[in-house]
């Protein structure tokens, strides 16, 4: 069993909505359980303005998965939510990142883990400061105490 983080992020079709449902849906999966569920933060977007505040939270889940069959697991729930992959940074019904699984590193054209965007971004930050705690250790880049 692994620990790992998973980021969700949603500003379409009832964000509030579209975050519990894919927190459920994680849940159902095989293989993988949700030990937390941060608090549910509304964020103002990244890039372009004329679109909706997010939702944004963190899971922390226990999985027998591989990373790469977990970033699949979570595909198929993004498409299962109709995420449109037109714009980048545009609006999105359902994000979501695999942040940290355990102590890895990986570097792979599909999988970047640490998450590359995850200390520079505080809608991510904040929620996962939340499920863990001030001494809590990122992979590669350090405490996260340096980062908020
Ligand atoms: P995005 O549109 O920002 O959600 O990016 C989706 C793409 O990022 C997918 O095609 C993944 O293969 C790739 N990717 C790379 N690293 C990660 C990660 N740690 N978590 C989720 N997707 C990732």
């Amino acid at each position: 069993m692994e620990t790992a983080f998973i980021s969700l992020g949603s500003n379409l079709n009832h964000p509030i909505k579209q975050i519990l449902e894919a927190y459920n849906q994680i849940n159902e999966l095989d293989n993988i359980t949700v030990s937390k569920l941060s608090s549910l933060y509304k964020t103002k977007p990244v890039g372009p303005q004329n679109q909706n505040d997010f939702i944004n939270a963190v899971a922390t889940i226990k999985t027998k998965l591989t990373p790469i069959d977990l970033l699949y697991a979570l595909q198929r729930i993004e498409t299962k939510h109709k995420r449109k992959r037109s714009i980048k940074w545009g609006p999105r019904s359902l994000d979501l990142d695999i942040l940290l699984f355990g102590k890895l590193t990986l570097n792979t054209r599909d999988l970047t883990i640490p998450h590359p965007e995850l200390v520079k971004r505080e809608f991510v930050l904040i929620p996962l400061l939340e499920v863990t705690n001030q001494d809590f250790t990122i992979t590669k880049y350090g405490k996260i105490s340096k980062y908020i």
